[in-house]
């Protein structure tokens, strides 16, 4: 994600903040300012970055949670509409990822919780002292957590509510299935909120929008997952393409790019070893920076793995899911590329399966 500030690393997990929260902050205390002086505009920005701090604590819910299920989570984000934590993976049993859901929003409920008991009971005593900065700010956060809790159980991808009703449908109908009913419901609950958006408060709209979207990939993540699992790598991988050899310069490739439909290209050495894989992204931005005598092996990604071709099509996916990649390569018994798998080839792949449902792909 750019334009994202890395603040720390705490327990393994980086967590950033992104640039427009800092803008938020800024806003809300010069909105404070011009208002009620100082006083108004530290305490509205300590609201904030205590609410923060709260989004924060609910991310790392999911994140320690996942964790005890061997997922890694690299990094979270805090944005100004609350907080992203990446998960490498989705759960592989439904219980599992209803658990992972629900510890979000179950961490704001317990600050809640305790903060009305430190506050001495629940609001309506404090609040008679509004001269109190202090004791209004934690009434706030106690309510704010609370609003959190619920906002995030709305039956909805990307919210957490949203991995909940997965998560039950999920065990009884399967996960495809569970996932295709659970974005319908998410869309049908986005098209209320735009509708409550237009003729009440705008910023459900946006909300509206937000969550529409999150329903579409969501079930487009779980599909490819779906199909992918039943398949061997090499039933899916393309076999004709074109390679590199390590000598080759970006002239070489750039001829390659034009003449075949490739758009990932193998660089294998002279025993048939995949050494890495130049994309046409890279190439052209290596193209202007650099000019076409530039070896291919300077430019191109070396991270790319190989798996046998024996190998089940799901483990290609998450493996390039996992780590960004352009493709995988497949290899043979001696360890010679045969093959490649990248993330266009399982998207047609997930095409033949729709035109055909009535037929298993699995061997
Ligand atoms: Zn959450």
């Amino acid at each position: 994600m750019g334009w994202s500030i890395p603040i720390g690393t705490i327990k393994g997990t980086v967590v950033r903040i992104h640039i427009t929260f800092l803008l938020l902050l800024l806003w809300i205390g010069s909105a404070h300012y011009t208002q009620g002086g100082w006083a108004a505009a530290t305490e509205g920005v300590v609201f904030i970055a205590l609410l923060f701090l709260c989004v924060l604590l609910h991310e790392f819910g999911h994140v320690l949670t996942a964790r005890r299920y061997g997922i890694r989570t690299p990094d979270i984000t805090l944005l100004p509409i609350g907080g992203v934590a990446r998960l490498e993976r989705l759960p592989e049993k439904p219980s599992q990822e209803l658990l992972v859901a629900l510890a979000g929003p179950a961490v704001n409920v317990v600050i809640a919780a305790l903060l009305y008991l430190a506050l001495g009971g629940f609001p309506s005593s404090a609040s008679a002292e509004p001269q109190n900065a202090g004791v209004g700010v934690l009434e706030r956060l106690a309510s704010a957590n609370l609003f959190l809790a619920l906002f995030n159980l709305i039956p909805a991808f990307p919210m957490d509510g949203g991995r909940v009703l997965r998560a039950i449908l999920a065990s009884r109908l399967g996960y495809g299935r569970g996932t295709q009913l659970a974005a319908t419901v998410g869309q049908a609950v986005a098209f209320a909120l735009g509708l409550l958006g237009l003729f009440g408060n705008p910023l459900l709209l946006f909300i509206a929008l937000f969550v529409y979207l999150g329903a579409a990939s969501e079930s487009h993540a779980v599909q490819m997952r779906e199909v992918s699992r039943g398949v061997i790598v090499s039933d899916a991988m393309i076999t004709h393409f074109e390679s590199l050899s390590p000598a080759s310069v970006l002239e070489d490739a750039v001829r390659c790019l034009l003449q075949t439909t490739q758009h990932e290209f193998p660089v294998v050495d002279g025993s048939g070893r995949l050494r890495g894989v130049l994309t046409r992204d890279d190439m052209i931005r290596a193209l202007r920076d650099r000019g076409p005598a530039t070896p291919v092996l300077e430019v191109m990604r070396a991270d790319i793995p190989v798996i046998d071709r024996r190998r089940n099509l799901e483990e290609a996916l998450r493996l390039m899911q996992e780590n960004r990649l352009p493709a995988v390569g497949v290899n043979d018994n001696d360890g010679r590329l045969v093959g490649l798998v990248t993330p266009e080839n399982v998207g047609e792949m997930m095409m033949v399966h729709a035109a055909r449902p009535d037929r298993r792909m699995a061997s």
